[in-house]
């Protein structure tokens, strides 16, 4: 590469890099947490990095933000709570209220500086959401208010940044155990988990706690493309046979909500837990 200075590479693995061009640079600083990055890039638009890793992207966010959220919400058929852990751009928060079922939506964000951040330069994110009603914006570590709250969540969603810095402490066993009793009955726990052809032991560490927990413990896939590697596991952990609800039924209650979607689809909900041997070798 000749421009090198126009180039964010991020290093999250010992032997792969991802570069990403910084057709203009729109806001660098260090909040109380992480060095915050948001920058423009002709391929994915905006571009927002913590500590130089890709959280998200104007072009490719609704892949993420639509499987994180109508996955566990339509599977669950009557969600009325939904709890947030990360999630500060907002958008993980937008297409949670998108449905009308959710009445209440707490987000538990550690780092006030990413939401005012994208509050200002990634508004396409969260449409919205910081203004709505139905949003309760905590800024907290996640693992000390997941210890602390009453819980009664339908729907737990791990938005976090990967298992390093701020984020590390949500993937533990003690984490998951407190998530476990947030849910209400019949709720479900979904988590961002890495991608396994790169993160295997992440996807790993995760089953084996969800396991001990969870009736149902397991993974589904989306194909996200700055998060390379292949596909992004997306962790599942519940005590109900949500899994199990069949194509005819995720269709009506898809229609129902009236959501305008890019990737999910019931077929897509229903595929997504369809799971190539490299990844099931790696649930224990
Ligand atoms: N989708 C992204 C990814 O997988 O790379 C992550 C999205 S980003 C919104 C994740 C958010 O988690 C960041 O805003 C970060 O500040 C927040 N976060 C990290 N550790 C946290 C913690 N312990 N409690 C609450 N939020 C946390």
């Amino acid at each position: 590469m000749s421009d090198q200075e126009n180039w964010l590479t991020e290093k999250l693995h010992d032997h792969y890099a991802q570069s990403l061009r910084t057709d203009e640079m729109l806001y660098d600083s260090k909040t109380k947490h992480q060095r915050l990055k948001v920058f423009q890039n002709g391929t994915f638009g905006r571009i927002l990095t913590l500590d130089d890793v890709v959280q998200t992207t104007e072009g490719d966010n609704f892949i993420y933000h639509e499987m994180l959220t109508h996955v566990p919400i339509l599977a669950h058929g009557a969600t009325k709570r939904v709890l947030i852990v990360g999630g500060g751009d907002g958008g993980m928060a937008r297409a949670a209220l998108d449905h009308k079922t959710v009445e209440h939506v707490t987000m538990v964000e550690i780092d006030a500086g990413v939401v005012e951040f994208s509050k200002e330069y990634l508004p396409m994110l969260s449409r919205g959401a910081f203004d709505d009603p139905r949003l309760n914006l905590v800024i907290a570590d996640g693992a000390d208010f997941m210890r602390d709250t009453d819980g009664g969540f339908d729907v737990i969603i791990i938005d976090s940044t990967d298992p390093i810095g701020p984020g590390e402490v949500l993937f533990t066993d003690h984490f998951y155990g407190h998530a476990k009793k947030a849910l209400a009955p019949g709720g479900i726990l979904v988590t961002q988990n890495g991608v396994p052809f790169m993160q295997g032991d992440e996807l790993t560490g995760t089953m084996r706690a969800f396991q001990s927990l969870f009736a149902d413990a397991t993974c589904y896939l989306a194909t996200i493309p700055t998060y390379a590697g292949g596909p992004m596991a997306l962790g599942w952990g519940t005590d109900s046979d949500a899994r199990q609800v069949p194509l005819e039924v995720l269709e009506a209650r898809f229609a129902e909500a009236g959501i305008e979607t890019n990737y999910y689809t019931p077929a897509v909900h229903k595929g997504a837990f369809a799971l190539p041997p490299y990844v099931s070798r790696l649930i224990p």
